[in-house]
């Protein structure tokens, strides 16, 4: 439960999520032109509208996997040890691989999972964030496509939570706490 109260500011609406996951898409679909291996592996729990949306506007023979990752530490605070709580279902090996994670913070979460999915020799891996807080960065990981680069801000809202509320909102808002 959230500890204090708070009202959430409208950051991206959902109409601009729509058109830049468009944009995406076309630059997606032209990179996996003629592939009919793609697995695209969504990271639980806050990519799960992102993906939904994403994969319903590639025009391409997919696959759709899940991997659960967690960081230790507070509600809002991403934390540096990262932990496999739910492993993919099924294998990678000689498959192009899309890793869809919901913000790319510290970057510990995306350079973790993407060093073990590398271990397990996909014939192609790349990683797609719809957000990006690059003043945020700790290990130099980047994201082969990202939708939105945004402030040191905590947001909520289109799949992601805080303290697991708000993910049902359908754009991105930013959570600001009142006073007392
Ligand atoms: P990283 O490992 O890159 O620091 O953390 C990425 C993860 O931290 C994201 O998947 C997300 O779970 C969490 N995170 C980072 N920034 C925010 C934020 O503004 N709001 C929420 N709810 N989670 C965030
Ligand atoms: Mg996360």
């Amino acid at each position: 439960m959230p500890t204090r109260p708070y009202v959430i500011d409208e950051m991206i609406s959902a109409k601009a999520i729509a058109a830049r996951i468009e944009d995406l898409c076309r630059e997606i679909q032209k990179e996996y032109d003629g592939t009919d291996k793609l697995v695209v592996v969504g990271l639980l729990r806050g990519s799960f509208v992102f993906i939904a949306d994403l994969v319903r506007e590639l025009d391409l023979p997919i696959e759709v996997d899940f991997l659960e990752a967690s960081s230790y530490g507070d509600v809002m605070e991403s934390s540096r040890e990262v932990r496999i709580l739910k492993d993919l279902r099924g294998a990678i090996e000689g498959r192009d691989v899309l890793v869809v994670e919901d913000i790319v913070d510290t970057g510990h979460t995306l350079n973790h999972v993407t060093h073990l999915l590398e271990s397990r020799h996909p014939a192609r891996l790349k990683s797609i964030a719809l957000l990006d807080k690059p003043s945020r960065r700790e290990v130099d990981f980047k994201a082969s496509w990202t939708g939105f680069e945004i402030p040191d801000e905590f947001v909520v809202g289109y799949g992601i939570d805080y303290a697991q509320r708000n993910r049902n909102l359908p754009y991105i808002g930013k959570v600001r706490f009142l006073e007392g």
